[in-house]
């Protein structure tokens, strides 16, 4: 199996359902149960969120966009905001760390149990982008998947 999908919106939180309705699609596609599209639903909700809350701090006109694609087994997501940016990425991931006391501090904590890797490129004043991956685990594959 092989698809590739760019989109981009603006950063509302309305948009939040196109981020998770195309993770969900193309993770059916690829041949991820359903239990395993929820949890990559909700690792997509968190950068989204992210970039929408933290990126462009409630600004409602930047750029979001996720890049997808699947390779085989694998779906590769990206998510990226050309906000602010992360000064101290090794911080940010700290699990309970957050730079607002009204938030949990998890949302990398879910993207990372949710998906094999994930990697962060931030450049303060430039933005943010979040990568990725995870493989359909061998006994969940279905012919069409293959
Ligand atoms: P929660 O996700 O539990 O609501 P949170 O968003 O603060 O809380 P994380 O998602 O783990 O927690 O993010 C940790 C911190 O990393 C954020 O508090 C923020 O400072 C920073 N951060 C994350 N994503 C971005 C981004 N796209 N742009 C700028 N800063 C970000
Ligand atoms: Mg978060």
């Amino acid at each position: 199996m092989a698809n590739q999908v760019e989109m981009r919106f603006v950063s509302i939180a309305d948009n939040l359902v196109l981020g998770r309705l195309m993770a969900a699609q193309l993770a059916a596609q690829a041949g991820f149960s359903l239990s395993a599209i929820e949890e990559i639903k909700v690792a997509v909700s968190e950068a989204v969120s992210n970039a929408i809350i933290h990126g462009y701090s409630g600004r409602q006109d930047g750029w979001i966009a996720m890049d997808c694609k699947i390779e085989g087994k694998e779906l590769a997501i990206a998510v990226e905001d050309w906000g602010v940016g992360i000064a101290d990425v090794a911080q940010a991931r700290q699990p309970e760390f957050s730079s607002d006391p009204e938030r949990m501090g998890l949302g990398f904590v879910f993207m990372e149990s949710f998906m094999d890797q994930v990697t962060v490129r931030s450049h303060m004043g430039h933005g943010t982008r979040v990568e990725m991956t995870r493989a359909v685990a061998e006994e969940a594959l279905t012919g069409d998947a293959q």
